[in-house]
């Protein structure tokens, strides 16, 4: 007994330290996408900081050079404002996904965080309901909405050579809104994004984000996966209620879901109670198992 209360302590202060680790990268990336909006607004007022970057967030933004390939192809340019930091960012982050799937969103985002925080709230008011209130039906359609999203944002500033997508970009918005960049539509997109973050968990990320669409295809192919080991799994079901994407892990072997944004919540590290059930691996763990008893 007193065994197994001391391994469950050593088990929930690695959880607690992965969490905090990925808490604390959100928050260095949240601190520093602020950081260089306000110095943007400062340079423009002839104060900057020196050393900070006076770019504007649309050209450190990696989905700027997705929307901007198109125009780069044909023309050799940029879209207006975008930079080619956009595109270096843009490279480096797929090449993360193909790696480790969408880390960009689960770690990385500072709107995919502020959501995220917000839900934190939403769990207090509805506790149990809390992320479960939009029937499956509904649910699982309109998560492909982000699609047509990509397809819109891609299309029309391919043929219009502007930024379309920044008129209602809510992550813009929220760097911005004190400035007179932001569109109206941007500013109730945002709002609209933060309320329903009380009872959804990050409601843009699943049915609105057209970089998100995009970095979710990896996860088809990504090189390591979080996996699931079917002979060691007790059918509990805490992945599926960890899980912020409602993804049901526990019964999948490897998670290639569209829209798993590769948080580490469901692994053995943080919420499933078996050891080495759920990792995050390149091979299959029911293998590993066989290779690790001979
Ligand atoms: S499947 Fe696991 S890693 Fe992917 S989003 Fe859900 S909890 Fe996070
Ligand atoms: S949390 Fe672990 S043991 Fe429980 S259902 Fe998920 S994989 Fe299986």
């Amino acid at each position: 007994m007193a065994k197994t209360s001391k391994t469950n302590s050593g088990k929930s202060a690695r959880a607690r330290k992965a969490a905090n680790l990925r808490l604390i990268v959100q928050i260095f990336f949240f601190a520093l996408i602020a950081l260089v909006a306000v110095n943007h607004a400062l340079e423009e007022a002839g104060k900057a900081i020196p050393v900070l970057s006076s770019a504007s967030l649309h050209a450190i933004c990696p989905f700027g050079g997705v929307v901007s390939v198109y125009q780069f192809i044909t023309a050799g340019t940029f879209v207006r404002k975008i930079h080619s930091a956009s595109f270096i960012l843009m490279w480096i982050v797929f090449a993360l996904a193909l790696f480790l799937g969408p880390v960009f969103c689960g770690w990385v985002c500072p709107f995919g965080s502020i959501q995220e925080w917000f839900g934190k709230l939403g769990k207090k008011i509805f506790r149990r309901r809390y992320n479960r209130l939009i029937p499956y039906k509904y649910d699982r359609i309109l998560r492909y909405l982000r699609y047509l999203m990509l397809g819109w944002a891609v299309y029309m500033t391919a043929v219009t050579g502007t930024l379309v997508f920044a008129d209602i970009d809510p992550y813009f918005a929220l760097f911005n809104f004190w400035t007179s960049e932001v569109a109206i539509g941007g500013l109730i997109i945002l709002t609209a994004v933060l309320v329903l973050s009380l009872a959804v968990e990050r409601p843009f990320c699943k049915y609105a984000c057209p970089y998100g669409a995009l970095l979710g295809v990896f996860n088809l192919f990504r090189i390591f996966k979080v996996r699931r080991n079917t002979s060691t799994c007790i059918n509990c079901k805490a992945c599926d209620r960890s899980c912020p994407m409602n993804i049901p892990v526990s019964t999948s072997g490897a998670v290639r879901h569209h829209q798993c944004i590769s948080c580490l919540k469901c692994t053995s590290e943080q919420v499933c109670p078996v050891e080495n059930t759920v990792e995050l691996t390149t091979i299959k763990l029911e293998t590993l198992a066989e290779e690790a008893a001979s």
